[in-house]
């Protein structure tokens, strides 16, 4: 299939793009492929993010770093993210006794991670996409398979109920770690695809700091918090309105507590007062929160080849699924946007080679990011926290 992409004469030439899932990569995908000139056509199964209420499904609130923020630069919106952002200089670590210290990410004023809302940055991304006329975005579609070699997805519609058939020049499936197009690599058994997940044995569950009453945050802003406890650990990023997103990572079954035996308020309590004190006093809506938000389970998803001849490409999460340790799942989706831009700026002519360059730039750096993302959960745990509250100590003790 030729490429017939912006500056060309695109006429009734004009190339089809189909994206299924409407998140973070999807967003920015259709955004920046509807600057370029294509026709997109954006499926999501969820309603719309921007008027439903939803929860933004995932975490609440993300780091966005430097991968996350040249992207925005690309698609022209640097500004417009950097107004939802709070800048983080640093790991604020708390220890057991309820110490704190600030490990900051380095000396530099201007090297920072942001905490910015899952929510509002991804009804930002579908606000500029749906400036493209040829942009469309259409909502409660959930694709249920792919034939990759017709092109066409098969999407079953919430509204009416009914299913219909897509079909299009090239699908490109952004719709996260449980992907219909993935799975129909994997169940069509045309070519050979190899694909592996693997589960962590810790799961997490939302929780959250409540603004003062006068809209202030409750603890210090502009900073990740990090209780680490070894085998468990409890974090925390600042939202706009002065709440905080707490995540407590936890094990399903191992251990004194663990997610399989708080059961009961009382056993929560115990476990909070015992490890988390300082946080628990944050926490008036701690029993609530618990009992209330879900648990569930962490996986790094690796799988090759991401492209179907020059028909269908997984990206974004749908490709590499990662632990949140290093914060860069959502990063590395929208580098893969950056690369995927500069390989289109390659001229290449056909789809095949433009996705067959994509992956092979791209793949070895999303390996490397999965096993550093679980490298970083024992350091966050441990190992950062051991550290600096030993210096501390010895610094007082000389
Ligand atoms: P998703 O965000 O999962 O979006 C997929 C979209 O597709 C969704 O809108 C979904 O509704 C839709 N969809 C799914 N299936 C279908 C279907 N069959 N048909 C139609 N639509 C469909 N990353 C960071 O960079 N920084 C962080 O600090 C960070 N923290 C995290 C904390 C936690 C607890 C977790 C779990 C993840 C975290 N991540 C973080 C990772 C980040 O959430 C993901 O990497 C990112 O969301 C990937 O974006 P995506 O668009 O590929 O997938």
């Amino acid at each position: 299939k030729k490429v017939l992409s912006f500056g060309e004469d695109l006429g009734e030439a004009k190339q089809n793009i189909l994206i299924i899932g409407a998140g973070l990569c999807g967003s920015l995908l259709a955004l920046r492929l509807g600057q370029r000139g294509f026709n997109v056509s954006l499926y999501e199964m969820r309603p719309d993010i921007r008027t439903a209420n939803i929860s933004a499904g995932r975490s609440i609130n993300l780091a966005l770093s430097d991968r996350g923020i040249k992207a925005m630069k690309l698609a022209g919106i640097e500004d417009k993210v950097r107004e939802l952002c709070i800048p983080m200089n640093g790991r604020m670590l708390h220890d057991i006794e309820g110490n704190m210290v600030m490990a900051p990410y380095s000396g530099r004023e201007h090297e920072y991670i942001n905490s910015i809302s899952r929510g509002l940055l991804n009804g930002l991304l579908l606000d500029e996409a749906e400036k493209h006329d040829n942009v469309k975005i259409y909502f409660n579609k959930r694709c249920k398979s792919v034939d990759f070699e017709k092109t066409t997805a098969l999407f079953k519609d919430y509204e009416s109920n009914t299913e219909f058939v897509e079909d299009a020049d090239v699908i490109i499936a952004t719709d996260g770690a449980g992907s219909a197009l993935r799975k129909s690599y994997f169940l069509g058994k045309k070519f050979l695809f190899s694909f592996s997940q693997d589960w962590l044995s810790h799961g997490y569950k939302e929780l959250s700091f409540h603004p003062t009453e006068d809209g202030g945050f409750k603890t210090y802003k502009n900073a990740l918090h990090i209780w680490g406890r070894d085998s468990f650990m409890l974090i925390a990023l600042p939202n706009l309105d002065g709440s905080f997103t707490v995540t407590l990572f936890l094990s399903y079954e191992d251990g004194e507590y663990n997610f399989g035996n708080l059961t009961t308020e009382e056993k929560v309590i115990e476990f909070f007062q015992k490890y988390f004190k300082d946080a628990l006093e944050l926490m008036p809506n701690l029993i609530e929160d618990f009992f209330t938000n879900p648990t569930s389970p962490l996986g790094t998803v690796k799988c090759s080849p991401w492209h179907y001849k020059g028909n269908t490409l997984l990206m974004g999460d749908a490709a590499h699924a990662i632990v949140p340790f290093y914060g860069q799942g959502m990063n590395a989706s929208f580098e893969d946007v950056t690369v995927f831009d500069q390989v289109l700026d390659e001229g290449h002519k056909d789809w095949e080679t433009i996705f067959k360059t994509y992956e092979k730039k791209r793949k070895r750096d999303t390996d490397a990011i999965a096993d550093l993302a679980i490298d970083n959960f024992h350091e966050m745990k441990g190992h950062v926290n051991n550290a600096i509250f030993r210096e501390k100590r010895n610094l007082e003790m000389a």
